[in-house]
């Protein structure tokens, strides 16, 4: 269990919108209990304050894991990976036509899409179900 005092952890999910800061899925949707992400991990000297806190689903923080940089699969540069805090997600990513799948704008969007996984085969037949009942978080 996660030593984040629960006042923080609702603060951080509120700020989210109860959404994955990653994959912008709900936990509505989803209907699993999200996590506290450490944007730099605790490991890379990450604290707890909640400028280094995001709310993020359970695969998406499972890829994650303690990375804070990626490789750009276009460029091949090691690059930042977003960060939920500093960087605004629009910046970074768009989505499809139909928004079954999210598309890297800049460098640290595409190398974050990889990392993560935003476009994992589950996610996208997910998305396919939310867009149907107009449940699709955006
Ligand atoms: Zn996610």
């Amino acid at each position: 269990m996660s030593r984040i005092p629960l006042a923080v952890r609702v603060f951080v999910a509120r700020r989210a919108h109860h959404r994955c800061e990653y994959c912008r899925s709900s936990e509505e949707c989803t209907g699993q209990a999200f996590t506290v992400d450490h944007i730099l991990a605790e490991a890379l000297g990450g604290t707890d304050s909640p400028d280094n806190l995001g709310w993020c689903c359970f695969w998406c923080n499972a890829f994650k894991q303690a990375r804070r940089e990626a490789r750009d699969p276009i460029s091949g540069e090691i690059v930042a990976l977003y960060h939920p805090r500093l960087d605004r997600w629009t910046d970074h990513f768009r989505w499809s036509r139909g928004a079954l799948t999210i598309l890297g704008r800049t460098p640290t969007g595409r190398a974050t899409i990889d990392a993560l996984r935003l476009n994992r085969p589950t996610l996208v037949r997910a998305r396919r179900a939310w867009g149907k009942q107009a449940k699709h978080p955006r």
